[in-house]
């Protein structure tokens, strides 16, 4: 048996003129003045509280896009029985009827919603087009197909048997629910984090986080017309903490796929630990969380590459990428040439609405993070051992923009060397030319986390050092490349230490988490 072989959903160009220019744009204007009204969807109903909270595109935030409801704790215990009994049939239906489900999903996505899903990202999370493009459409159908044929080949991988012996595993889903928590900046990981688990014949709760909930919802009609059964998707939003103490005092949680914070998860796992005694079986829990992504140059390398790689590693998707450059080590000697280079590609990168398509900055998600940015970018206006370079403006008056920023610093454990900002600011230490493998070391220690790095360098050798010494400083490593722009199919994407548990979102690795194994033995 074999499931249809997945191939990359190929990346629309949106050049001016195109009839997908022309039909995103139309679909962006509508969404914009519509006022929609989010409800909670559990099971077949949508569930409308009536205590709502507006949402704001965040490049013009005095805008109004609607409301979407808030769970109270019994929408919640409500969402778990639901999910409990769809269940009941979803996890015995044969594997290739849930794989024909999301395979339509899929088809939906780069089809008939394409439109809808990039618009509604390019106006709830401020994404130029081309961002939307990549993320919403294309990777978000590329999670979906790839893991149904991952799938298939997990079920293909059987045990030996012998005379007279058969033996056979069954992957059954987990015994209980999953809770699916999802963060703003990749629609794609938002639609796949629930989709992956249910997938494998679980049922999930989903919480999207409250500045992607506009897109989350097309996501949600989208689940439904490709007949993803009612109760085996649930998606709920509220209080984090109410929802998220109400879905771990059931017994029947069951795993946890999570995206987001460092501090969320691990207060999350505390959690799950205090309840342990509760639950019917060893909760999964499967988490991608923070990042302080770097790039070291050795001095044999490309001063144009490099640039390039910072200019688009940790300024693309204004730098709201997990995986997004942000402390870079330069050797003293290319400084100047990629100065210039990295200040020339800058300069191009115009900011706006992406409603405007020459624009290739927008807003950052809300005002948190801008006054987080705004703050850190004034300290280091103001401290001796920093400076800022390139950029250090921003405006809120309309929307939150923040200009690609770049700030030198002489100490390689300056504050914004170490602290995650999620934006568009990058953090530069120059190191002494010698000093390379002290540098390699400094990297290694500096961070916390361990989700993605960039070495350049033109020579082999040097290449292969990196690598051996930084054996756990990146989950995803790259070599003359920027850090960002994993593709599904082709690099699993995850990291570990204080980066998540290193599952590799797109891949096996991560579909094993949400099976529980039975091992059948049966002699004749
Ligand atoms: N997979 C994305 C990339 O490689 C990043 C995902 C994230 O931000 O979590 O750029």
């Amino acid at each position: 048996f074999h499931v249809p072989v997945a191939v990359n959903e190929p990346v629309k160009s949106y050049a001016p003129g195109s009839p997908e220019r022309e039909e995103v744009l139309l679909t962006y204007k509508d969404l914009y003045n519509k006022k929609v009204e989010v409800p909670l969807y559990i099971g077949p109903d949508e569930v409308k509280t009536g205590d709502t909270q507006s949402m704001h595109p965040p490049h013009d935030h005095k805008h109004n896009l609607g409301v979407f409801h808030k769970a109270k704790k019994k929408h919640i215990e409500q969402a778990i029985a639901t999910a409990l009994e769809a269940r009941e049939k979803w996890a015995n239906l044969d594997w290739e009827q849930r794989a024909a489900v999301f395979l339509k999903a899929a088809d939906l996505i780069g089809g008939k919603y394409r439109a809808k899903i990039n618009a509604a990202t390019m106006i709830g999370q401020s994404k130029n087009i081309y961002q939307a493009e990549i993320d919403a459409a294309c990777e978000l159908c590329d999670f979906l197909r790839f893991n149904v044929e991952y799938m298939s080949q997990i079920y293909d991988e059987q045990p030996e048997s012998s005379d007279g012996v058969w033996n056979r595993i069954e992957y059954r889903p987990l015994e209980g629910f999953v809770y699916a928590i999802t963060p703003f900046n990749f629609t794609a990981i938002a639609g796949n984090l629930p989709a992956s688990a249910a997938l494998m014949g679980n049922v999930a709760i989903w919480k999207p986080s409250d500045s992607q909930i506009f897109s989350a919802q097309v996501i949600m009609e989208i689940f439904k017309e490709a007949g993803v059964p009612d109760g085996v998707i649930n998606m709920v939003m509220g209080d984090p903490v109410m929802i998220t103490d109400t879905i771990l005092a059931s017994p029947d949680f069951a795993g946890i796929h999570f995206t987001g914070s460092t501090t969320v998860f691990k207060g999350i796992w505390q959690k799950i630990g205090n309840n342990i005694q509760k639950y019917k079986t060893y909760p999964r829990i499967v988490g991608e969380t923070g990042g302080k992504d770097f790039i070291i140059a050795h001095p044999t390398s490309n001063a144009k590459q490099v640039a390039t790689a910072i200019a688009r590693g940790a300024f693309e998707f204004q730098g709201q990428k997990c995986s997004a450059a942000s402390r870079v080590y330069l050797p003293e000697s290319l400084w100047p040439e990629i100065k210039e280079h990295l200040t020339e590609d800058l300069n191009s990168f115009k900011m706006g609405s992406p409603e405007d398509m020459t624009n290739f900055i927008t807003a950052v998600i809300h005002e948190g993070s801008f006054d987080k940015l705004a703050k850190f970018i004034d300290q280091a206006k103001k401290d001796k051992n920093a400076e800022v370079v390139i950029g250090g403006n921003y405006d809120k008056s309309e929307g939150y923009f923040i200009e690609p920023t770049v700030i030198l610093t002489s100490d390689p454990h300056y504050t914004t060397m170490e602290t995650e900002l999620f934006g568009p600011v990058v953090t530069i230490y120059l190191y002494k030319d010698a000093a390379w493998e002290d540098t390699l070391k400094l990297v290694d220690e500096t961070s916390i986390y361990g989700l993605t790095g960039a070495v350049f360098s033109g020579d082999r050798y040097e290449l292969n050092k990196a690598t051996k010494m930084l054996q756990n400083a990146a989950g995803n490593f790259y070599l003359n490349d920027k850090p960002t722009g994993a593709v599904v199919g082709q690099q699993p994407f995850g990291g570990a230490r204080a980066s998540g548990t290193n599952d590799k979102a797109g891949s096996k690795l991560n579909l094993l988490r949400w099976v529980s194994p039975r091992l059948i033995k049966e002699t004749y």
